[in-house]
């Protein structure tokens, strides 16, 4: 270390003001992980480092300065906005680091809705996007189940999708235009406009790099017309996961187009399904857009549908109700730290994508494995909720008593075995360790397998935009110390 603490503190209130810098114990105690750690950071147990600070900027300037200070004097940055991440990306590794926070950046900049496109500040949280743009009667099309919690710079950063993906794609799908700032200090402001082959979509450079490469600091996406009136939603019960995946190729590969197509299996279905489909697998489907795009994929997915004996059809009323309250705000965290805390049943996730002839294979190894060989299971399943014309993605759920081990030991004794489990066997058979999560810092064992020769590349960019390493070590590329 280069520089002590109290001098990195200093110069922060400098660039930022005093009140923008943040150095109380509990703020950077929860600066420390984010929920690959959860269970550690409900019982109130910090392993990483603590940040030397946390500093909330408000504008690209303030960013500038604070990485030209990091990159001169060797300080680790950790990008964050809504911190709902689930990888480890926003865990410091290294003594006295920097949290740099855009939560502050909240500003939404222009609703253009001649050219359909948004552009705001990274620290608009999705919702409050979307509200804005719906009251213009548009959509982003856009929907995680965190959405009441991510924020624009997140949602990039991680290359997130959404539950209406079929229909509108993932975050690369949406993302016109964005700004970033690089470790020496640099600016780029790229334009946003329907296409251009003016030499590498550089965009996606800064798309999906996880605070490795830069600070996002702006964004704009596409708009969409609402018609929430032509929705139409649907779903069946069936027995088998595996006609399920078979049933959702056919789906996708005669060329409709549902804005969501899901599948669970019996496990993970019964959090979700068992009043009205006890121990069964469910598929559904909502299709939605102008009032006779609408109508023809739901047709078009009935045929498909009736044509499944192995179906049965269920009250919509109950998807559409069911879907009302997936997703994730506060409220429904804190509720989950109650429950974790008095029950010590945790839940956990991983999330793949794979090739149709893949994927049935790695459901089966998978379960199959982490079913024998890691202890305390009380539930493994998985649903699918993204599909593609040439694949689909599997979100492995888990569930595990956490037995006889502290706090600091749960994720050795459980998350990471399943996570290596569904990582290996995932990449073995030709598929992604990871769908939309990131890699953050407990995928990285696996990446030089999950790119092969293209990790070429993954390393080529890290060296020429961060010669340096200050930017979220240890994130995406192992860190060597
Ligand atoms: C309950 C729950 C449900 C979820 N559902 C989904 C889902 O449906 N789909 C999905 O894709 N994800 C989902 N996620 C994961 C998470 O919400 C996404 O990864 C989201 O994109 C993170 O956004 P954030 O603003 O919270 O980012 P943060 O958690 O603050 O950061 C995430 C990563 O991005 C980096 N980062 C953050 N801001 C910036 C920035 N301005 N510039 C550069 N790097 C930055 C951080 O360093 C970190 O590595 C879910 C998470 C939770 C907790």
């Amino acid at each position: 270390m280069s520089i002590a603490r109290e001098a990195i503190v200093e110069k922060l209130k400098k660039i930022c003001g005093d009140e923008a810098v943040v150095t109380d114990l509990e703020v950077l105690q929860e600066a420390t992980y984010d929920r690959f750690r959860k269970y550690e950071g409900y019982n109130k147990v910090f392993v990483n480092p603590l940040p030397a600070a946390v500093v909330y900027v408000k504008n690209k300037e303030e960013v500038s300065e604070i990485l030209r200070f990091a990159n001169a004097n060797d300080i680790n940055i950790v990008p964050r906005t809504g911190h709902s991440a689930t990888e480890g990306g926003l865990e410091p590794i290294r003594e006295n680091s920097v949290v740099v926070d855009g939560s502050k950046m909240n500003k939404i900049l222009d609703i253009d809705t001649y050219n359909m496109q948004v552009t705001c500040e990274c620290g608009v949280v999705l919702e409050d996007l979307e509200d804005a743009v719906r009251a213009h009667g548009c959509t982003t099309g856009h929907s995680p189940q965190s959405k009441p919690i991510a924020q624009m710079g997140g949602l990039v950063a991680t290359r997130s999708i959404g539950q209406f993906s079929t229909m509108y794609g993932g975050i690369e799908d949406m993302l016109a235009g964005v700004e970033a700032v690089f470790p020496d200090g640099t600016i780029c402001d790229i334009k946003a406009v329907p296409r251009r082959s003016a030499g590498p979509d550089i965009r996606h450079v800064i798309m999906g790099n996880e605070g490795t490469l830069c600070f996002i600091t702006k964004v704009t996406v596409k708009l969409f017309p609402y018609y929430p009136e032509y929705q139409h939603c649907m779903g069946f019960t069936l027995d088998k996961m595996e006609d399920g995946l078979r049933i959702m190729r056919e789906v996708m590969t005669t060329g409709y187009r549902p804005s969501v197509a899901r599948l669970y299996d019996a496990e993970d279905g019964k959090e979700h399904f068992s009043h009205f489909a006890p121990g069964k697998c469910v598929i559904l489907f909502v299709t939605e857009g102008p009032e006779l795009v609408s109508q023809a994929n739901a047709d078009g997915i009935r045929k498909i549908m009736e044509k499944h004996r192995e179906c049965t059809e269920v009250d919509p009323k109950l998807i559409e109700t069911w879907f009302a309250n997936l997703n994730w705000d506060a409220a429904r965290i804190e509720e989950e730290r109650k429950e974790v805390l008095q029950t010590h049943n945790v839940c956990c996730t991983t999330e793949i994508s794979a090739p149709w002839s893949a994927v049935e294979g790695i459901y089966n190894v998978v379960k199959e494995r982490v079913i024998n060989e890691i202890p305390d299971i009380t539930v493994f399943g998985a649903h699918a909720s993204h599909c593609y014309p040439n694949g689909i993605n599997l979100y492995f759920v888990y569930w595990y008593n956490v037995v006889d081990c502290a706090p600091e030991e749960e994720i050795n004794k459980y998350h990471r075995p399943i996570k290596k489990i569904i990582c290996e066997e995932t990449i073995k058979a030709g598929g992604s360790m990871c769908h939309h999560h990131g890699v953050g810092k407990h995928r990285t064992a696996w990446i030089d397998q999950e790119h092969g020769s293209a990790l070429y590349m993954v390393k080529r960019l890290k060296a020429a935009f961060d010669p340096n390493g200050i930017m979220n070590a240890g994130s995406i590329l192992p860190y060597k110390g």
